[in-house]
C-alpha cells in the first residue's frame, strides 16, 4: 500500500488533484478502505473530500431535497424532515451497517460504490433521484449506475450532490432480507411506493436489490398495478411477474434460485401486512 494522501480545502483544489485513473476519491472510506485492504483497488493517490465545506450541505427547495457529497447517513437520519418527507429513504438508511458505519459512510459514497445491494440505492431508484456531477450535468440514478461497481463517472469528475424530488405517497414499504438481523448485506431487498385513488392503485413504483447487476425497477408490474385493487389475486399476478423479471446470481450469501423464490414470495407482504388503498 504505497499511495499519497491529499486533503484539498476547496473544490477548485480538488479538481486539480483529479489527474489520473489511479487517483481515488474518499469520503467516509467505509467502502474504499476495505477494497484497498483486500487488494481490489490499488490507488497511487487518495483525495479526501472531508475538508471541503461546500460539499457538506443539506438543502431543500419546494420541489426537492439536495444532499451534498460528504453528508453522512447519520447526518441524514438526524435531519428531522427526512422521516416525514422521505420515510422510505429514512428506513433504508437506518438499515445500513452499524452506527459507526453510518457515522462515517455517506449517501453519495453508497451511490458511487454502485453495489446492487446498496440499501439507499433502492430508495433512491424509487424516488427517482438525480445525481449532480462536478461539471454541472444532472443524471438520473438509473443512467448513472451502469453495473456492479460501475458508473458513468470519468476519472476527472466527482459527484457534488444528489437531488431527490418531493412527492407524496400514500403507502411505502422497504424490507431488506439478510442472513442475520444486524450488520448485514442484503440477500434480497424490496421496496414499493403507492398512490391511491379511492380503493385502487393510482400509481405504483416497485424496485428490487441484489437480484440483478444493478437495483431494478419493475416497470411491467408498475404498469399492471394501475387501477387495480390490492387483493390476493392481484398479488398472485405480481408475484409471477417478479419471478420472470429478477435475474439473480449465485454468490456466497445465497443461491440464485433462493433469491428468485424469495423475491416472488416477498410481495405477499402486501397481504400479510394488510396493505390496502
Ligand atoms: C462493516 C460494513 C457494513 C456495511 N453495511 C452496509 C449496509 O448494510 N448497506 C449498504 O448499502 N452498505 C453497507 N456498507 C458499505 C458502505 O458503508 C456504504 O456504501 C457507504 O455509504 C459508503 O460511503 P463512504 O462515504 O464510506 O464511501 P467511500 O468508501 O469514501 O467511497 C465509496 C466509493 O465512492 C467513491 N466516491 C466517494 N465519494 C465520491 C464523490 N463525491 N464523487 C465521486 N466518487 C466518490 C470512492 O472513490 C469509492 O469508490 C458497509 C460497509 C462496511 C465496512
Amino acid at each position: 500500500m504505497d499511495y499519497t494522501f491529499v486533503s484539498p480545502k476547496t473544490e477548485e483544489e480538488l479538481v486539480k488533484e483529479l489527474n489520473d485513473e489511479n487517483t481515488y476519491l474518499m469520503s467516509g472510506g467505509t467502502d474504499l478502505l476495505v477494497k484497498i485492504r483486500i487488494g481490489k483497488v490499488k490507488p497511487k493517490k487518495i483525495v479526501s473530500l472531508s475538508k471541503i465545506p461546500t460539499l457538506h450541505f443539506i438543502n431543500e427547495t419546494d420541489d426537492e431535497l439536495i444532499v451534498g457529497a460528504t453528508v453522512t447517513h447519520t447526518d441524514l437520519l438526524e435531519y428531522s424532515p427526512l422521516k416525514e418527507e422521505f420515510p422510505i429513504l429514512f428506513d433504508a438508511i437506518y438499515t445500513i451497517g452499524s452506527p459507526q458505519i453510518r457515522n462515517r459512510g455517506t449517501l453519495v459514497g453508497n451511490v458511487v460504490n454502485a453495489s446492487p445491494a446498496g440499501d439507499s440505492l433502492l430508495a433512491l431508484y424509487l424516488l427517482e433521484a438525480e445525481i449532480e456531477l462536478s461539471d454541472g450535468k444532472v443524471v438520473k440514478i438509473e443512467n448513472f449506475i451502469t453495473g456492479p461497481s460501475k458508473t458513468i463517472l470519468s476519472s476527472r469528475q466527482y459527484v457534488r450532490a444528489i437531488h431527490i424530488p418531493k412527492s407524496k405517497w400514500d403507502i411505502y414499504y422497504f424490507e431488506k432480507v439478510g442472513q442475520r438481523n444486524a450488520m448485514t448485506i442484503s440477500v434480497v431487498s424490496v421496496g414499493w411506493l403507492i398512490k391511491c385513488k379511492g380503493d385502487s392503485v393510482k400509481e405504483m413504483r416497485m424496485a428490487f436489490g441484489s437480484v440483478a447487476p444493478t437495483v431494478i425497477r419493475l416497470r411491467d408490474v408498475e404498469e399492471f398495478a394501475k387501477g387495480k385493487k390490492i387483493t390476493k389475486e392481484f398479488v398472485d399476478e405480481i408475484s409471477k411477474m417478479v419471478k420472470d423479471d429478477v435475474k439473480p446470481i449465485d454468490d456466497v450469501r445465497a443461491s440464485a434460485s433462493y433469491r428468485k423464490r424469495l423475491s416472488s414470495n416477498i410481495v405477499y407482504r402486501m397481504i400479510e401486512e394488510g396493505i390496502k388503498c
